[in-house]
């Protein structure tokens, strides 16, 4: 059977504290339990996972649109809680953390090359936002011919409302299982 890796998207202090620049507070802080669970399984099963966080400049172009967030060097650009505890325990060459500067961690990155000299062929999707840079993650994931994984309870968004239309979306658009 070939290895999946996780893409754990933006579990960062902005995104999940509760004082986070730009954060989805409790329903984010809600999937932190269940995605180490998970996490912890899937480095047993020898899965790749990979902690995909934005790390902006200062100036990035992305705060035209979103409060500055996740600047390169701040705690807010830090894992969150018992996520960070978990990369500070197992980091090595299958767990590992990842800059992006966009929604998509595809996006100006190594990530599918790294997928590839690992032989994935499915990848699983987690972390926040749903519908803002999990679903863009997914489509690149789609795009470049991985088969696209999903567990709602592992996924927050800024609303219930974009959460669940993003799912649906991806099931029905990604062929997300
Ligand atoms: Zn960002």
């Amino acid at each position: 059977m070939s290895k999946t890796a996780w893409l754990v998207v933006d579990m960062t202090e902005d995104f999940v504290a509760t004082n986070g620049a730009l954060t989805c507070g409790q329903s984010g802080q809600a999937i932190v339990d269940p995605l180490v669970k998970s996490l912890t399984k899937a480095r047993v099963q020898g899965d790749l996972i990979i902690f995909a966080c934005d790390a902006h400049e200062p100036q990035d172009a992305e705060f035209r649109l979103w409060p500055p967030h996740c600047i390169k060097g701040t705690s807010g650009a830090m894992l969150y809680g018992a996520v960070k505890n978990f990369y500070d325990t197992y980091r090595s060459d299958s767990v590992f953390y990842l800059e992006k500067t966009r929604y998509d961690a595809f996006y100006e990155t190594n990530l599918d090359d790294l997928l590839r000299s690992h032989a994935i062929k499915n990848v699983h999707i987690a972390g926040v936002c749903t519908s803002i840079c999990c679903y863009a993650t997914a489509s690149g994931a789609y795009y470049r011919g991985y088969g696209v994984y999903l567990e709602p309870t592992l996924m927050a968004d800024l609303t219930d409302k974009d959460h669940n239309y993003a799912i649906q979306h991806m099931r029905d658009v990604l062929k997300a299982q």
